[in-house]
């Protein structure tokens, strides 16, 4: 039987995708080759990716007028660097909500000035800064939308004067958000879209306006763009299963669908872990993310057996990020409610028992 896999990343994917995606290494469009054994510049592979483009924008409500779809190497990190290559030009701000955040900043500073707007670090990241005023002077703004190792989530965004960049890494697709309200959008895909190997931009075409640097081939927006993200062999199987993520979840009815079902599993743990009196979540309440709960055991005596008893009910990947300890629960878009479910039943036959 196949475990309850509430990993944090690389995550779960939809059973049916892993079936297509496997048959595809196999024989691709049934024409006896492999799809990782053809050009990226072939009909069939340019037509994946394409079709992903367009599932991207039609899932978030945005038009190819005025946003381009990249899908690039390097992982949700090597934006950290290539955005503040491009459009950094004297300073930006960068909100500040905890590790990933924190090596964004880190980057960002090797090109210019850098704006700590705010920062939850005085309470261990363990909820998010709000009522803070974005500086009309800076190049742009950035945000981390989720948390994914401390368990915090962005359930609003600053109204700024500014371009709005956001990580949405480990959230993306996973909830209704106003979209067109940002300029840059990007997200390692293993979080909640495809497997590692693939990062999605989206971008304002407009953005590119504000480069004012020479910035090298392959970490320039432009280049990319203008070679509709073909400037070297992309990621072609990670692109692929993406682009059958991204269809899937189409078919059950976007994001709208998907958020319903995300937030009924973040209720269904969150109110097990406020019931059981022997957990305790780690972040304010009303910061709480709906795709990575945090919590701890009260009684550290009872780990070992706690431990033990979600093992052996099949469970995989909730053990809490290193630097964190604890737990964390990931529930990305492809975790089935049954899969909480069965968490929630240990937990409660661990307070039978303990
Ligand atoms: C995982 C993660 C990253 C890092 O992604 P890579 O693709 O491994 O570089 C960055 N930001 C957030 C929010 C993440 O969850």
């Amino acid at each position: 039987m196949k475990k309850h896999n509430f990993s944090a990343g690389p995550c779960i994917l939809p059973e049916e995708v892993l079936q297509k995606a496997s048959e595809a290494v196999i024989n691709f469009n049934q024409d006896n080759l492999s799809l990782i054994e053809i050009s990226h510049r072939s009909k069939p592979f340019v037509e994946v990716i394409e079709k992903g483009r367009s599932l991207v924008l039609e899932l978030l409500h945005l038009n190819d007028s005025e946003y381009a779809t990249l899908f690039l190497h390097g992982g949700a990190s090597t934006q950290f660097l290539m955005i503040a290559y491009n459009f950094l030009n004297k300073k930006a701000g960068y909100l500040n909500t905890g590790t990933w955040s924190n090596k964004a900043i880190k980057e960002a500073k090797l090109f210019g000035d850098l704006i700590e707007v705010a920062s939850s670090k005085d309470d261990a990241f363990n909820y998010i800064p709000k009522d803070y005023i974005v500086p009309a002077d800076i190049d742009y703004f950035h945000c981390t939308s989720n948390n994914t190792i401390y368990g915090t989530q962005m359930k609003a965004f600053p109204e700024v004067k500014v371009p709005l960049i956001c990580d949405m890494s480990s959230d993306i697709f996973s909830r209704e958000l106003d979209f067109s309200k940002f300029d840059l959008i990007y997200a390692g895909a293993q979080k909640n879209m495809g497997p590692a190997g693939t990062t999605l931009v989206v971008i304002k075409k407009e953005l590119l306006n504000n480069i004012t640097r020479e910035v090298p081939s392959m970490l320039s927006y432009k280049t990319h763009i203008e070679k509709d993200s073909m400037f070297n062999t992309p990621s072609v199987f990670s692109v692929y299963v993406s682009m059958l993520t991204l269809d899937w979840l189409k078919e059950l009815g976007g994001i709208p669908f998907i958020e319903k079902v995300n937030t009924k599993k973040a209720d269904l743990l969150y109110s097990e872990i406020d019931r059981n009196p022997l957990f305790k979540g780690n972040v304010a309440t009303e910061d709480r993310s709906i795709m990575n709960a945090t919590f701890t055991l009260k009684n550290k005596d009872l780990q070992e057996k706690f431990d033990t008893m979600w093992k052996d009910a099949n469970i995989n990947g909730i053990n809490g990020h290193r630097s964190v300890g604890g737990y964390r629960v990931s529930m990305y878009n492809a975790l089935p409610l049954y899969s909480v479910q069965a968490l929630v039943d240990v937990m409660q036959e661990l307070e039978r028992k303990a």
